[in-house]
């Protein structure tokens, strides 16, 4: 029972770790260094598999964001989105009153062409 249980809370401790290692990538180690944060992690800690390893070590191209930036990347990403069609309904919104407050116009002026 001990036993079980010293096991559950350090896979607890892992979990908790995982994404976030404290400890620093060296040079012998193969490591992710995520492109927002600039923070290295241990293949091993972001599961992180040889083969995909050395994908993004042949691939200069290949963008990789840690767990916690990958988060906050969709994030951003999302309220930008959101963002930018709200932009889009004021647009719209300001067109239609700019087309009632034209119709107004004419309609005054047709009104006091027609009384003079
Ligand atoms: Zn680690
Ligand atoms: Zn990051």
């Amino acid at each position: 029972m001990s036993a079980r249980r010293k096991d559950s809370i350090t896979e607890g401790k892992d979990s908790e770790k995982s994404g976030s290692c404290s400890k620093s990538v060296s040079e012998k180690e193969k490591g992710m260094q995520c492109e927002l944060c600039e923070d290295w992690f241990h293949t091993s800690c972001v599961n992180i598999s040889d083969e995909l390893y050395r994908c993004f070590s042949k691939n200069d191209g290949l963008h990789w964001f840690c767990v916690k930036c990958n988060g906050n990347f969709f994030r951003l990403f999302n309220s930008v989105s959101r963002r930018e069609l709200r932009i889009d309904k004021v647009e719209e919104r300001q067109n239609t009153t700019e087309i009632s407050l034209k119709s107004v116009i004419d309609l005054q002026i047709s009104e006091n062409g027609n009384r003079v």
